[in-house]
């Protein structure tokens, strides 16, 4: 390529060399040279706000990759980051050039650039740092948007106060948790006072100014504290590394709001770390420590026999050093060291001659066996979303707005429109996703931007549509919409049941309309006209012959009271009517004291969408909604009329039974994991079957009792933490199939 490169971005592209030489394994820079020569035509004429070409920007952002020790397409990924979003450049050209990973690395920090944060709530925050993580399907696009964010907030001062806000924002909310999951501590750090400067720039000054007021007292103590602990583990033969520091701001900032005390009554400010070979130094060493200053009780933590979850590991302990003052000494070996700066990226540094051989699947499974190690419910959830094969059942995408929403794997268009309002599914006409019309049975992609089309002439949902959708809330809300709307066609079809059951029942239809008899029968069974109980008919909320038995009664009253007995013959005897009672908390839509049982096949709780299917003699049978067997039978003209509205009444702590099937590795004590979890949520196990599927692999059936849908996704979502479990279905549905 024939260019002329400006002398200072010249030298900074030297730094970079410079940078990647000391950290990394990367011998030839060839590549990296074309790179940037790439990257530095593709922003020509670009420029930062501070007035500096746009270039400084990708270099500055590789040299933080080249620092975390990652490999070549990572630096050079680094320097494209921002030249599809940018520039002309596109995906093609790239993987031309540089090659496919190169080309889907820089594709994949594109799509998180393009991630627009408008809601600040919480929960919406914890969605995008999933999104985020699920989005970059290798770890690399996260740690260069990482770097690409460090370097930004590193140049934050020149951006309007309202940018600044919300760049500080995210980072403080979403970029400092992900570096801390990833074990990246340096970087966090880095994240948290950077943040704070334009998040609580007063409080930032007041700590700043406080450790600058102390003048050179804080290097005094650093530096004469350092020496005495180099000077002691030098007599006692120890090979040791001793620095001193003043704890970063934000952790001041911390401690002073979290315990309500001025900047002069924070007294441990000091942090000191002593790096040595091997772990039976860091012992040693504690004790010499514990020798020479007094340790505070209550302060020592052991987090080298118990790693914390993002794999950081260290003895801590706090101490009284010269004239009272307190401070922490974090004691820990070299590679302890490396973990606790660069975290997910010491991989990449300091076992870079394995790495150019490993797939991007060993790559990932080392990524998944730290996250695996964090223990805590919070973790474990974020664990939950860089499983990437457990991510086959949830789908992140945005709102025009920049809202996420999530919905179930395989969701279409039309699942999304119902999941905003079931008003714009039953008026959409069209999607729109990423700037693109696409089809209705389109699948979501994470990271998507949807837009529903929406029209007051829309004719309404299909009923095709219920077999694309993924969700059971949009399928419902489709059937609710058939019910209510398609009345025509539902009195058509309705009316011919009718019919052919009041001929069964020997009842003219001359009589039943007679001016004198008309009116009774419709109080009696309830519906304002002829028409409504056809229509009722039609989409099954009732059966015929539940109506026409209950009008066969009362015609054989009213023939009574008229002397007329011999008239009619009853096709039924006649029942008293008692008011309406759930049984077993479930009122059946219409009928009274029915007998009502639980389907085997989907084992409702309550809190599922149910559908009753009257049985042939067996009572009343409640399905799922989303029930398979439902699902077939509701297509099938015979079996259609026989299903009739169910509803949950309240239960009395009633326990339902409910099937569910566990997949995990196969290994020791998975089963009493299995029954231990559900012995701490007192959930009563009925069943339990396990089999050997093949491949290491174990499928465990069990029958549990539980109050209602919350109890049991609760129990699920505990079960799914086991480890080794890769996931936890309900028997039944459709979507589990
Ligand atoms: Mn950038």
């Amino acid at each position: 390529m024939d260019i002329t490169i400006d002398p200072s971005v010249e030298a900074g592209y030297k730094e970079l060399e410079n940078t990647i030489k000391e950290n990394t394994s990367i011998a030839d820079t060839g590549r990296i040279r074309s790179a940037f020569e790439f990257a530095y035509a593709a922003h020509d004429g670009q420029k930062r706000k501070d007035g500096t070409p746009f270039i400084t920007h990708p270099i500055a952002a590789a040299e933080i990759i080249a620092e975390m020790g990652l490999d070549e397409d990572s630096v050079i990924a680094a320097l494209l980051h921002d030249t599809i979003e940018d520039t002309s450049v596109t995906h093609e050209a790239i993987e031309k050039r540089f090659g496919k990973d190169v080309a889907e690395i820089v594709e994949g920090v594109t799509k998180l650039t393009r991630v627009v944060y408008t809601s600040k709530e919480e929960e919406q925050m914890d969605n995008i740092r999933k999104m985020l993580m699920a989005m970059a399907k290798d770890i690399r696009v996260i740690l260069i948007k990482i770097a690409d964010r460090l370097h930004n907030m590193r140049t934050m001062e020149y951006q309007t106060e309202a940018k600044q806000r919300e760049k500080a924002l995210e980072t403080m909310e979403i970029y400092a948790p992900i570096a801390y999951r990833l074990g990246m501590q340096k970087i966090k750090w880095e994240f948290e006072d950077l943040a704070l400067i334009y998040l609580d720039p007063v409080g930032y000054r007041e700590i700043r100014d406080g450790i600058a007021n102390m003048g050179t007292a804080n290097a005094e103590f650093i530096e004469f504290t350092t020496k005495r602990i180099s000077e002691r583990l030098r007599e006692v033969g120890v090979n040791a590394s001793v620095y001193g520091r003043v704890k970063h701001l934000y952790s001041i900032y911390r401690k002073m709001y979290g315990q309500n005390k001025l900047f002069s009554e924070v007294l441990d400010l000091y942090a000191f770390r002593v790096i040595v070979d091997d772990i039976a130094d860091c012992y040693n060493v504690l004790g010499y420590i514990h020798e020479m200053y007094k340790p505070i009780p209550g302060h020592f933590k052991d987090y080298i026999g118990t790693p914390k979850s993002n794999m950081y590991q260290s003895l801590h302990t706090t101490v009284i050093g010269k004239n009272g003052i307190p401070f922490e000494v974090q004691i820990r070996t070299w590679e302890m060291h490396h973990t606790a700066e660069y975290g997910i990226a010491a991989h990449w540094k300091y076992k870079e001659g394995i790495q150019s051989k490993t797939t991007g699947e060993e790559k990932f499974a080392w990524v998944r066996r730290l996250l695996e190690s964090q223990q805590d419910l919070d973790a474990q959830d974020f664990i939950q979303s860089l499983k990437f094969d457990m991510f086959a059942d949830e789908v992140f995408v945005f709102t025009p707005r920049g809202d996420v929403i999530n919905l179930p794997a395989r969701s279409t268009p039309i699942d999304f429109a119902y999941n905003i309002h079931s008003a714009v599914g039953n008026s959409m006409t069209g999607a729109i996703v990423n700037g693109k019309m696409v089809s209705f049975n389109y699948i979501l992609q994470n990271g998507d931007i949807v837009e529903v089309l929406t029209s007051k002439s829309s004719k309404g949902p299909s009923r095709d549509w219920l077999s694309i959708v993924a969700s059971s809330e949009a399928r419902n809300k489709i059937r609710q919409w058939l019910k209510r709307e398609r009345r025509e066609e539902n009195i058509i079809y309705g009316k011919s049941g009718f019919d052919a059951e009041m001929k069964r029942a020997g009842i003219p239809m001359a009589k039943l309309s007679r001016e004198d008899i008309l009116p009774r029968i419709l109080r009696k069974v309830g519906f304002p006209s002829l028409d409504d109980i056809y229509a009722t008919i039609g989409y099954g909320g009732i059966t015929a012959q539940k109506v026409v038995n209950k009008i066969a009664d009362e015609v054989l009253r009213i023939e009574k009271e008229r002397g007329k007995k011999d008239e009619l013959q009853p096709p039924v005897a006649a029942k008293p009517t008692a008011p309406k009672k759930p049984i077993h908390g479930i009122v059946v839509e219409g009928l009274d004291n029915c007998l009502v049982k639980f389907s085997r096949c989907c084992t409702p709780v309550p809190g599922d969408s149910i559908i009753g299917f009257i049985t042939r003699g067996y009572g009343v049978s409640v399905h799922r909604t989303d029930c398979a067997n439902y699902q077939k039978s509701i297509n099938d003209q015979q079996e259609s009329g026989r299903w009739v509205g169910v509803s949950w009444a309240d239960t009395d702590n009633e326990k339902y039974q409910t099937a569910i099937r566990i997949n995990a590795e196969n290994r020791d004590g998975l089963l009493m994991d299995v029954t231990t979890v559900l012995s701490a949520l007192k959930v009563k196990i009925c069943s339990i079957s396990a089999r050997d599927t093949g491949d290491g692999k174990a499928s465990i059936y069990m029958t549990i009792a539980v109050g209602d849908r919350n109890e049991l996704s609760t129990a699920m979502t505990k079960l799914s933490y086991i480890s080794g479990v890769t996931d936890v279905v309900r028997s039944g549905g459709v979507e589990n199939k």
